[in-house]
Order: C-alpha cells, then sequence, then structure tokens
C-alpha cells in the first residue's frame, strides 16, 4: 500500500498571499444552517461522527478547529480506557494471574493494532513512548549518542517543530556535530533541489516531519528518504500531523524511524510510538534503564530484555496504550483514505472562503493536493491572539501563537499565526462559521 500523501509539482498560491481588494468586493458567506448539502456535499460522509464524540452532546455549539494541538475523543476510546481501569486494572508482563494476563493481552493487542495500521513487518518495531517528542528524544539520545561522532551532519528543515529540533540540538551538542536546514520557498514547500547540496559524507541523519504543523504543507518523503539512503544516512520521520489524517506505510516509505502521537489521532494523551526497523533496535543500546526493559541485574552489570521491551522501561502507560489500540480500531474503521478527502474537502472549502476575504493573508501553499487540514492565516492590523479571542465567544476554537514552530515563523517574517485544524468530525457548516468569524473580527478592528 502506498501512502495517499504524495507530493505533486505545487500549484499556485502564495505563502503571505492575500485577497486583492477587488477580489473581496461583495464577499458574502453563507449563513450559518445545516442543510442537506452538509449531509451530502463535502465529503461529510464522516461528520456524523459527530455522535461519536460526547463533548459534542455536553458543547452542542463547539466549533472545535484545533485538532493539530489535539484531537477529540470518540466514546469508544474514552470506554476502552475505562474498562481497564473498572475491569481489568493489573500491571503488564509481571502477574501470573489471569487480571495480569488480561490487561498485558490488551496492552500488546494495542500494539498489534498499532503494527498494522502503519503497515510495519513486526509488533518488536512498535515502542510505546509518552508521545512523538519521547519517542524523537529516544533516537537522538539513544541512536544519536551511540553512532554520531564529530563533525557528523544531521539535516532538519526549518519547518519542524522544536520537538524534532530541540533534541538534535542537545545531541549535536554533546556530540559536536553540525545541523543544517532544508529551507522552503515563499509557499512553505520544502527546496527539495537544494538537498544534493546538503547531503554529504558526513550525513548520519534526516530528520523531518511528514506533514508541518504550522501550515499544513505535506513534505515528498518517498524521494528525499531514497536519496538518503543512497549515501547511507537514515531518515526520522515526525508523522505526529500524517498519522491522525491519512494512509501511512512504514515499508513503503522505507523511513528508519517513525513517530507520532496518540492524543492528536482520538487518542489519550501521555501515549505515542516510536517506530524503528527491527535492525536498528537490535542494535540500539537501550534509552531509560530499569523495569521492563531489564533480563538480568547483577551487582555490576545488567543485561537487556529483548525489543520492543528492552526501550519500555518502568511501568508502561498501559491505560493509554489500550486507548490508542481502540482509537486506531475506531479510525481503521472508517478508512484513513475517506478521513483524507474530507479533510481536503473542508480545507478547499475554507481557501474557497477566506481567499474572498480582504485583508486575509493566507500561508502556506493554499493547496489540497499538498496539504493537509491545517490552515494558518493572519488579519491586517489583529494579532493572531485578538483573533482566538474573538473567535472563542463564537464557541469557535483554534490556536494562535508560533505553534512551535519559530525557525518557520522566522522564515516568513511574523511572530504568529492564527491557526484552524480540521478532522474527521467537522463540516462545511464549521468552515463557514470559520469565514464568519473572520468577517467579525475585521469589523470589530475597522
Ligand atoms: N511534531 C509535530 C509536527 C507536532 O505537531 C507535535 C505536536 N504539536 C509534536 C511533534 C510533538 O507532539 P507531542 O507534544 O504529542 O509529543
Amino acid at each position: 500500500m502506498a501512502t495517499l500523501i504524495q507530493n505533486r509539482s505545487a500549484s499556485s498560491g502564495l505563502v503571505g498571499s492575500r485577497a486583492s481588494a477587488t477580489k473581496g468586493r461583495g464577499v458574502s458567506v453563507r449563513p450559518v444552517q445545516r442543510t442537506a448539502s452538509d449531509r451530502t456535499r463535502g465529503g461529510n460522509v464522516v461528520s456524523p461522527r459527530r455522535k461519536d464524540f460526547p463533548i459534542f452532546q455536553e458543547r452542542p455549539e463547539l466549533v472545535y478547529l484545533d485538532s493539530a494541538a489535539t484531537s477529540l475523543k470518540p466514546k469508544c476510546v474514552i470506554d476502552a480506557v475505562a474498562d481497564y481501569y473498572g475491569k481489568y486494572s493489573a500491571n503488564v508482563h509481571r502477574g501470573i494471574y489471569r487480571l495480569s494476563e488480561e490487561a498485558t493481552a490488551a496492552y500488546e493487542g494495542a500494539r498489534k493494532t498499532i503494527q498494522q495500521f502503519i503497515g510495519a513487518k513486526s509488533e518488536k518495531e512498535i515502542i510505546f513512548t509518552r508521545g512523538a517528542t519521547e519517542a524523537i528524544n529516544l533516537v537522538a539520545q539513544g541512536w544519536g549518542s551511540q553512532y554520531l561522532k564529530s563533525g557528523d551532519e544531521i539535516i532538519l528543515t526549518v519547518l519542524e517543530h522544536h520537538s524534532n529540533i530541540v533534541p538534535w540540538q542537545m545531541v549535536a551538542k554533546k556530540k559536536n556535530c553540525v545541523i543544517k536546514y532544508l529551507d522552503v520557498d515563499d509557499r512553505g514547500v520544502l527546496k527539495t533541489d537544494q538537498l544534493s547540496k546538503l547531503l554529504t559524507r558526513r550525513t548520519k541523519i534526516i530528520a523531518l516531519t511528514h506533514v508541518s504543523n504550522g501550515i499544513g504543507v505535506i513534505n515528498p518523503l518517498k524521494p528525499i528518504i531514497q536519496k538518503a539512503h543512497a549515501i547511507g544516512a537514515k531518515v526520522l520521520v515526525d508523522a505526529a500531523q500524517s498519522t491522525p489524517h491519512s494512509p501511512l506505510d512504514v515499508q513503503y516509505l522505507d523511513c528508519d524511524f517513525l513517530a507520532f502521537s496518540g492524543h492528536k489521532m482520538c487518542g489519550p494523551t501521555g501515549i505515542g510510538v516510536l517506530y524503528a526497523k527491527e535492525k536498528i533496535l537490535q542494535e540500539m543500546e537501550p534509552f531509560l534503564g530499569g523495569g521492563d526493559m531489564i533480563l538480568e541485574v547483577t551487582k555490576t552489570n545488567s543485561t537487556w530484555n529483548e525489543i520492543p521491551w528492552k526501550f519500555e522501561a518502568g511501568t508502561p502507560p498501559i491505560a493509554e496504550a489500550i486507548g490508542l489500540g481502540a482509537a486506531l480500531v475506531y479510525l481503521r474503521e472508517i478508512g484513513m483514505s475517506t478521513i483524507r478527502t474530507h479533510e481536503k474537502k473542508l480545507l478547499a472549502h475554507a481557501l474557497e472562503l477566506l481567499q474572498k476575504i480582504p485583508g486575509v493573508t493566507l500561508y502556506g501553499p493554499c493547496d489540497p493536493e499538498i496539504q493537509a487540514g491545517v490552515l494558518s492565516f493572519g488579519i491586517d492590523g489583529v494579532h493572531p491572539h485578538d483573533i482566538a479571542s474573538i473567535f472563542d465567544e463564537d464557541n469557535i476554537a483554534i490556536r494562535a501563537g508560533h505553534h512551535c514552530n519559530m525557525l518557520l515563523m522566522e522564515r516568513f517574517g511574523i511572530p504568529a499565526t492564527a491557526r484552524a485544524s480540521f478532522y474527521l468530525y467537522n463540516t462545511e457548516t464549521d468552515v463557514e462559521k470559520l469565514a464568519q468569524a473572520v468577517l467579525k473580527v475585521k469589523k470589530i478592528f475597522s
């Protein structure tokens, strides 16, 4: 299976592209009311899924457009977590009693679900972490400390979340390595033609995001991975923003490492995954010591458990892993291609509406073919924090700030953006409310 996310030659749309005043004249946003079209257009095959999310019963007015930060949780996930605590809560791998065996089976079952979800060869390649950040740190500190030498080079991109920059800076300082950055063009699209110049015999790893959390651009992973492998470098993919939203296959990509978080894909907080090729994990030293990662301890030495447990020190996040397993079963049933198609339509609709509004600046490619359901924007003369506060008056939750993307903000010469991000529970009505709220902000500041 190939990943659906493929970069194509990018089309129009400038970073900082703004609707011209003429284009914007007479702009109108449809009044918000649920119409028959809501049920038949815009990939809204997925929108009835709102009923799966109890928060909408609690807060029917909520327009949640911050799924890039964290997603809402469906009832099946909440139930899976509650069931573990209420019905079979015991530690895993240790007990010689049925309760513990049941907990172990559920925990390891979640690992199997994850393996299948991302197309890994074996469950041994799936390591539970607390999130994408910890997974990347595991590679930087574990693999990096073991294999990086003075003068070696690490390639990152200016699109990276701080979680995929700082761990590399930490290990680079320790090991006296050089970090190089692949730049983007004015639309936020990676300048992959510069990669050949950046790659040298000293390049040991490229760590890059699949989808930018700041502007939603989808990176063309496959050719980058092929180029890195051609010179013997490894590739880590930060898939925190892609695994939740589209099909993904690690064997097709042939990446060496891949990291993501459960809470952005309908799962609980405090759980994430590091995928790594089995051979690499076999040869890697453990990251943290203690608990399940041990085979035997003497006064002077210890030996390690088999993979993946060699990398899971201490009592693991059991309920969280089980909850993530339930989330992936839920997403699999809907279909990741269906989710991608739905979000693509929502983004296209949002672009269509916001591009018409004068004084609105859209950041990113503005092309649903190479952009996930993340839309960063600004309004002339209004700080993004004010935009988010005014939106909140109408129960519209968006994110404002640098999005842990300070390098990208620097590249665009801005301190912050307002960001709306979509998921399976959003509808075209939500997008229309977003556009109406933009008009409201403009009116307040006019
Ligand atoms: N990478 C990307 C692209 C992200 O969007 C995020 C979360 N915003 C992270 C890494 C870090 O994820 P977590 O905080 O769940 O560890």
